[in-house]
Parts: structure tokens; C-alpha cells; sequence
């Protein structure tokens, strides 16, 4: 009996791309370090997050298509690579493996990625025609994240914008140097650099479009690039750029090209997964807690220690600072007492306001924080 092949379900195209999608992971996901690996068990299209607000949800994810004509050493989905099962999803197979979710609550909204199985306009035509659906036909109002491709022209980005709530572009690497070192078509200035930059301007204050977050994505340790060179990057992302958030994504040895700088680096994938978490903690510095980029310190080699999180070797190298004088203090100060976050420091202040004499040894605080806390404190 001759063997018959039968075309790929919707549901076989699902799952074979949107495990594809993990390898892009800036999805807005979580804050604790693996939430953005963890996905459904039975749907592997739906992601976790966490909201601003604190409380979890889903999103579905998925790319539209895992062929490529691009050449990312650190991707598996890269050209010229015969173990990938190539495949793609019609905009309007994906509205429909989508909708259900969204129609009956399970799911906060939908990201959209692909890889470039021809032009990066054609790829974002794709993606673009998607959310108009949605938009339009379906009148889906819920999170629809875009991912932006590289190389995309100004129209389509314009066009993204419009319809999208989030939309995101990779910038990989701190600067043109080490991107040459993943990808010889794409080019850092023009694919990269101008598309976030022509996004910016799109979602800048006062613009129609200033609703709409853009985020990007740093993956870490494919190439050479040290923390303070990310760090001084996402300075300027945040400073100059305004993005709403910055993701990173440690890179995971043998899923790249055997001669990309990360196959060869003495660091392992669990010091890689470390790293990516220190970077998220500097992140929420910047974001959070009124660090700069230039206050952030780093060992001999230009890395983040990986024993110590970065506020408590900030608060180990800053002596003259503290303690910090719980009677008296600013908000500004309290927010550089390791063990201190946003949340206890406004809850410490309430506190404080409503007459309460605040002690290092009797914080109203997790036993946790309030034990990270003490050494750093003093009463008045
Ligand atoms: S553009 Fe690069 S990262 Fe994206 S799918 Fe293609 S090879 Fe992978």
C-alpha cells in the first residue's frame, strides 16, 4: 500500500508554530524569570502573562508562518535549515483557531509573529491582513501585539500601529558590531535601528497613535555583547526611544549556528538563564525604582555579578548612602533599600502618614523583604 499523506489540520499547523513561536519570546510576558516559557499543556498556543495590575492571564501566540529567507545564527528557524517542518497559517485560519478562545474569555488578547518566507512587507501583508480582520470583521477590541519584522517599510509600520495595541521589534544586540556577528542580511542601522525609531515617533506623546506600547527584545549571549553594553542600549531605548518595556531572551546552546560566539563562551545555558534574570531586575531599576543606566555596576569583565541582584550591589557599593532613616526618608531613598520595592515602599509611607513610628525590627512587611530590608534601615 503506497503511503498517503494527508495535509496538515489547522490544528497540526498550530502546533507546530506556535512551538516555533517560543523561540520569539518577548510576548509581554510575565514578570518572574520563567514565565514567559511556561505554555498551555493541551493548548501550547496560549502564553501566560502578567498584567500590570498583578493579576494573570493568556494570550494566544503563534507565528504565521515559520519559513524564512533570512539568515539569524541564533535562530533554528533560519534559512537553509532542512529539520524544520515548514508551514503557514492564512490570515483567516488564524482568526478562526483564534476567535473561539477570545468569544468565550479564555484568553486576554492575540500576538501575532512570523518569520519571512519572502519580503519583510510580505510577511508583515500577512500579519497586517490578520488584524484587520480582527479588527474589522471580527470588531475584536482585546491586546493585539504585532510583531514588527525587520526591514519593514514606514507604510506597513504605520499600518501595524493603527490597528495594534503593542507592537514590538527585535533589536537582538547592543549595536552593529555584534549583530554582524548574528545575521549578515539583515542590516543593524536600517532593519533595526530606523524601524524602532520611525515606531517611536509614531507612538511618541501626543501623537494619535501614543496609546499604543512598543517594546522590544535583547536575546542574550548569542553573540559577545556584555551587560553594560545591553545596559547602556536600554538607556537609551528608555531615554531617548520612550519604549514601554524591554524583554530579553537568553540564548539556549545548540539551537544556533556552531560558530556564533555563544556556542563557544565558557557560560552555560542555566548562566545564561541567570543573566537574563539580572538583566530583568536592572530593567525594573530603570523602570521602576529611578535608577539611571550609568548607576548600574558590573564586574571586571563588564557583566552583572550573577551571585548578588544588582540593587544590593548597587546599596554594597554605595555605603555613604545609607542607612536609610525610616522617619525621614523620601520615597526616592526607601526605593534604594534592597529588599524594598515599589509596593512596600508605598505601603511603608501609608503607614508613616497615619502616624505609625516605623522601626527597622517591626517593618509592616513580608517577613522576607522586611528581613532584606533591616540591615539597611535605621529608625532616625
Ligand atoms: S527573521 Fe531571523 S529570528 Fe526571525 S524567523 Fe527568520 S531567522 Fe528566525
Amino acid at each position: 500500500m503506497p503511503h498517503l499523506q494527508t495535509a496538515p489540520t489547522l490544528r497540526d499547523k498550530l502546533e507546530t508554530l506556535a512551538a516555533d513561536a517560543q523561540y520569539d519570546l518577548s510576548c509581554a510576558c510575565g514578570t518572574t524569570p520563567d514565565d514567559h516559557r511556561r505554555r498551555g499543556l493541551d493548548d501550547r498556543w496560549l502564553y501566560p502573562v502578567t498584567l500590570q495590575s498583578g493579576g494573570r492571564g493568556l494570550m494566544f501566540k503563534t507565528l504565521l508562518s515559520n519559513a524564512c529567507t533570512n539568515d539569524c545564527r541564533y535562530c533554528p528557524l533560519r534559512a537553509g535549515r532542512d529539520a524544520v517542518r515548514r508551514c503557514a497559517l492564512s490570515p483567516e485560519e488564524t482568526v478562526r483557531a483564534f476567535m473561539p478562545y477570545w468569544t468565550s474569555g479564555r484568553v486576554l488578547g492575540i500576538f501575532l509573529t512570523s518569520g519571512v518566507p519572502s519580503t519583510p512587507d510580505a510577511a508583515m501583508d500577512r500579519l497586517i491582513a490578520t488584524a484587520e480582520i480582527l479588527r474589522r470583521r471580527e470588531r475584536f477590541r482585546g491586546v493585539l501585539h504585532l510583531k514588527i519584522i525587520p526591514g519593514a517599510s514606514d507604510a506597513a509600520i504605520e499600518r501595524a500601529v493603527q490597528l495594534a495595541s503593542t507592537v514590538s521589534l527585535n533589536i537582538e544586540t547592543a549595536g552593529e558590531r555584534h549583530f554582524a556577528k548574528l545575521s549578515a542580511r539583515k542590516d543593524y542601522l536600517k532593519s533595526v535601528i530606523a524601524p524602532l525609531k520611525r515606531i517611536a515617533a509614531l507612538t511618541a506623546p501626543g501623537m494619535p497613535r501614543a496609546r499604543v506600547k512598543a517594546t522590544t527584545q535583547f536575546v542574550v549571549g548569542a553573540s559577545d555583547e556584555t551587560d553594560r553594553e545591553i545596559v547602556r542600549y536600554m538607556g537609551g531605548l528608555y531615554d531617548r526611544l520612550r519604549l514601554h518595556r524591554i524583554y530579553f531572551s537568553a540564548y539556549q546552546r545548540g539551537l544556533g549556528d556552531p560558530s556564533l560566539p555563544g556556542e563557544t563562551s565558557p557560560a552555560t545555558n542555566a548562566d545564561l538563564l541567570r543573566r537574563e534574570h539580572r538583566l530583568y531586575q536592572t530593567d525594573f531599576l530603570l523602570r521602576k525604582y529611578g535608577f539611571s543606566s550609568a548607576e548600574i555596576g558590573f564586574d571586571p569583565a563588564g557583566n552583572l555579578p550573577l551571585d548578588i541582584d544588582p540593587k544590593e550591589a548597587w546599596a554594597r557599593a554605595h555605603p555613604e548612602r545609607f542607612p536609610v532613616r525610616l522617619r525621614t526618608a523620601t520615597r526616592d531613598d526607601l526605593l534604594r533599600v534592597p529588599g524594598l520595592g515599589p509596593l512596600a515602599v508605598k505601603r511603608l509611607l501609608a503607614a508613616r502618614r497615619a502616624g505609625a513610628r516605623l522601626r527597622p525590627d517591626a517593618l509592616p512587611l513580608r517577613r522576607d523583604l522586611a528581613s532584606k530590608a533591616r540591615p539597611w534601615l535605621a529608625a532616625e
